[in-house]
Parts: C-alpha cells; sequence; structure tokens
C-alpha cells in the first residue's frame, strides 16, 4: 500500500508512461492538480485554476497540505505532478517540505529523456501549452529535477526510480517502471 509520485518535466512523457505501467492494475491514478482543485471547489475558494492561483499564498499552502492528506487516504496511488515548477524568479519546489511529508511516497518517479527529444515532443504535441525552452534550458531542468527528487527522499525516506523514456521506446520506459509498482504491493 502506498503512493508514488511521478515526476518529469513538461512533456518527457510522465503521464503517458506511467498510465500505461498502471494499465490492469489495482492502483488509482491521480494529478495533483486536478485533487487540488477539486478541493478549492468544494470549500468554495476557488471555482477554476486561474482563481486558485491568484488565492493568498496562506490559502494555496493549506490547500497543498489538504491535498496530500487526501491523496495519502487513497490507497494504491500514482501522483502525477512537478517535482519543480520554473517561473521567472526561478525554480519553485513542487513539493514542499509541508506537502511531501504528507504524502511520505514510497518512491519519486523520475522520467526522463534526452533533451532533444523533450524539445521536439515538445513541438509535435499541440493538445498542451508548453515553455518554449531551449535544449540547454531543458537539460538544466532535469538536473534540477535529480537534486531536488533526492532532497524530497531525504526529507521522507522515499525511493528515487530514474526511468528513461526515449523516442518510440514506451515499452522500454514501462519496463523499468513496473518494479516500482509492484514494490506498492510488498510491506
Ligand atoms: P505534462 O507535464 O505537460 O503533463 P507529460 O510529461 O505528462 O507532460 P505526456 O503528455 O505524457 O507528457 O507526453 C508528451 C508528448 O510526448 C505526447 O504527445 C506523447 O504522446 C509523447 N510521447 C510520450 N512518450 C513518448 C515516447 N516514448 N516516444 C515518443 N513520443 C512520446
Ligand atoms: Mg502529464
Amino acid at each position: 500500500m502506498g503512493v508514488i509520485v511521478v515526476t518529469g518535466i513538461p512533456g518527457v512523457g510522465k503521464t503517458t508512461v506511467m498510465q500505461k505501467a498502471a494499465e490492469g492494475m489495482d492502483i488509482k491514478f491521480v494529478t495533483f492538480g486536478t485533487v487540488m482543485i477539486e478541493i478549492a471547489k468544494k470549500l468554495g475558494w476557488a471555482n477554476d485554476r486561474d482563481e486558485m492561483r491568484k488565492l493568498p499564498i496562506e490559502k494555496q499552502r493549506e490547500l497543498q497540505i489538504k491535498t496530500a492528506e487526501e491523496v495519502a487516504k487513497m490507497g494504491n496511488v500514482i501522483v502525477d505532478t512537478h517535482c519543480t515548477i520554473k517561473t521567472p524568479q526561478g525554480y519553485m519546489p513542487g513539493l514542499p517540505e509541508w506537502v511531501i511529508t504528507k504524502l511520505k511516497p514510497k518512491t519519486i518517479v523520475i522520467v526522463e529523456a534526452d533533451p532533444e527529444e523533450i524539445y521536439n515532443r515538445r513541438q509535435k504535441d499541440k493538445t498542451r501549452k508548453r515553455d518554449p525552452d531551449s535544449i540547454e534550458e531543458i537539460a538544466e531542468h532535469q538536473q534540477i529535477n535529480r537534486a531536488i527528487a533526492m532532497a524530497y527522499a531525504a526529507l521522507t525516506g522515499a525511493t528515487v526510480k530514474i526511468v528513461q523514456n526515449h523516442d518510440n521506446a514506451l515499452d522500454e520506459a514501462v519496463k523499468q517502471a513496473e518494479p516500482v509498482l509492484k514494490g506498492l504491493y510488498e510491506e
């Protein structure tokens, strides 16, 4: 029983890889931000993501904590989220201490690919609006995510698994993620 956090920079393929890996298994798949907005709506604090972003920081923190507590109660669950968020003021932790310690993940999965591959995926995927980062910026963002994942691990005792999701090698990526999912059924 437990929580797996899946991270990776936007467009790397984390939703694609982990949804496929969890197919046919009794594991819930949720997006942290979606659970958060549902809670905000229930409390009457915000009706959509934009309104939520504009809430006072204190309220946003409270919402993050409530979300982590809710997810931690879901049983076997994969939480899709971002390790860090790139802002004009610098990288912001996606799972600050008061969130990661409530989530208590068993494993943090980082989905990675070559920066060039990510760059091209972002260009091709017209269903989403993602940052127009350069290849160097994508490489830097991946480095930062490795560093912060180990910091999250130090706070919680989680393991960190790096899954390489190269072009047209989705099955290989899914295979790398399998032991992590199996780990949910071990004590
Ligand atoms: P976000 O953080 O923005 O939600 P994400 O990491 O969840 O992004 P996906 O939406 O899963 O990324 O994938 C981004 C794009 O890359 C999609 O168009 C997807 O089909 C494609 N993609 C994912 N994995 C591979 C792969 N191994 N080879 C080629 N294309 C891939
Ligand atoms: Mg996604």
